[in-house]
């Protein structure tokens, strides 16, 4: 059977798991959108464990950098295994480590296979090596989504304040402009920054006319970082204010919920010539309008085709359409001095606040009902799960297909063989000191700086 898109209809209904661990965690909310309009917010798909940063927060692990990069044949078949889950429409995150250290011809070889699939693709760098020439090639390999990592935690020499590294972020918006990405910021918040974030905030709202989404992650203790638990100040609660904060007008962050309600909260923004409003303040109409929208016979799709829900809506919805024009009306007028000022044009800004878990504490209902996860060997996988026990799935043998059959990628050595190599325990690896980084590093100087101390203390006793 083909479906109205054109694509074969499977039957099968991607965002049911999703929906059914959000039930079960009594997080099915009448304003949860997980498991209804989508059945995944985003998939990791980390293509290298190699970075180019040292971040005092990093989610790698100590022996990460130790693991040869996953062949390009593997990463392909990843990408249809998401499909196979989540269906088109689904945000693919071409992720690492810093993914900008893989060859350029890589990069557009997966950009293109996520499109083929009908999927989003989404680069999330730090931007250090994404040059501009790099940019268009992606772009013009179909490229959607441009994800730029900047903040305070990966100590970019010369700049000792959140608010500094402005200058970074103008130039990254303006290395990626006219290629028709939309430009993301992620920002660790961590107490290294956390009273800066009203000011943050307000740079990223004057802007908004460039940005996308402004997502950030509270600090959290996984990985190598030298830094551990977050600072006790630092909550759901304070982060959402602060960003109100900054922003200038109240935000509701409860009125549309994305997965689980300890792990995110969402808001989003319309920004015109200057103004801003925020659209999401009818409660009653987005349960109204999530309800209709779940009801559509979607089910063939992963993603909801905004477009043409819509144009559903207005043929099987009437009075849900009129109700959703009146609303639009209003924010048109509330924003009627910016629209005359940008002749018309408004964009949208979407705010994501993120709270990964600890790895030592991670919570059963939470991993379950997961809205980020990671493509792994097995499948998908939490990305809280992921983070806490990293090593032994980047460094599980890998299978692929070839000629003469299937063969099994080792991670440590690079080579295949024809059966699946025992996991190496790489807790007994030696890292080589000038691959040595986070926490193992920190150990080293402080033992080294230490040596030298006894070592000059020694040295004066003799004279
Ligand atoms: S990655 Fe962690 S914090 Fe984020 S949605 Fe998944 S379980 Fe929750």
């Amino acid at each position: 059977m083909i479906s109205p898109s054109g694509r074969q209809f499977t039957g099968c209904d991607h965002r049911e798991p999703l929906r059914t661990a959000l039930k079960v965690h009594g997080e099915l909310g009448a304003r949860q959108t997980g498991g209804r309009l989508f059945p995944m917010a985003c998939v990791s798909l980390e293509i290298t464990q190699r970075c180019n940063l040292d971040c005092t927060l990093c989610y790698l692990s100590d022996r990460a950098e130790l693991a040869k990069d996953v062949p390009l044949p593997i990463l392909l078949a990843r990408i249809d295994m998401v499909f196979q889950h989540y269906g088109a429409g689904t945000s693919l995150q071409i992720s690492g480590g810093d993914p900008t250290l893989r060859k350029i011809e890589d990069l557009e070889a997966l950009v293109r296979h996520i499109r083929s699939r009908g999927m989003r693709s989404c680069f999330m760098t730090n931007g250090i090596k994404a040059t501009r020439t790099m940019l268009e090639r992606l772009a013009a390999a179909g490229l959607d989504d441009l994800a730029l990592h900047v903040d305070l935690t990966q100590e970019r020499k010369g700049y000792d304040t959140e608010v500094s590294l402005n200058e970074v972020r103008d130039a990254y918006i303006q290395r990626a402009e006219g290629l028709g990405l939309r430009i993301l910021f992620n920002t660790t918040v961590f107490e290294g920054n956390f009273t800066e974030l009203p000011d943050l905030v307000r740079y990223f709202r004057k802007r908004a006319d460039a940005i996308t989404l402004i997502s950030f992650q509270m600090q959290a203790d996984t990985g190598r970082g030298v830094l551990r638990e977050r600072d006790g100040e630092i909550t759901q609660s304070s982060v959402t204010n602060a960003i109100s904060d900054g922003i200038g007008i109240p935000l509701d962050f409860d009125a549309v919920s994305v997965g689980h309600s300890h792990c995110n909260r969402y808001t989003s923004l319309l920004v015109a010539g200057g103004e801003i409003i925020s659209p999401l303040t009818n409660r009653l109409l987005i349960e109204d309008a999530i309800a209709a929208l779940d009801d559509l016979d979607e089910r063939e799709e992963g993603n909801l085709n905004v477009r043409r829900t819509l144009r559903r809506i207005a043929v099987n919805k009437p009075t849900l359409a009129l109700r959703l024009l009146g609303e639009a009306g209003k924010w048109i007028w509330q924003l009627r001095r910016g629209l005359l000022r940008s002749r018309g044009r408004a964009s949208r800004m979407s705010i994501l606040v993120h709270n990964f878990m600890d790895a030592s504490k991670l919570e059963k209902s939470r991993c379950e009902s997961c809205v980020f996860m990671v493509a792994t060997e097995n499948g998908p996988l939490s990305m809280c799960v992921h983070n806490a026990e990293r090593d032994s799935h980047i460094f599980a043998p890998m299978r692929i297909e070839t000629e003469s059959g299937p063969r099994w990628w080792n991670a440590e050595t690079g080579e295949m063989s024809q059966r699946p190599d025992t996991p190496v325990n790489v807790a007994h690896e030696i890292i080589p000191r000038k691959r040595l980084k986070g926490r193992m590093k920190a150990e080293q100087v402080k033992v080294h700086s230490n040596m030298k101390d006894i070592k000059k203390r020694a040295g004066r006793n003799n004279t």
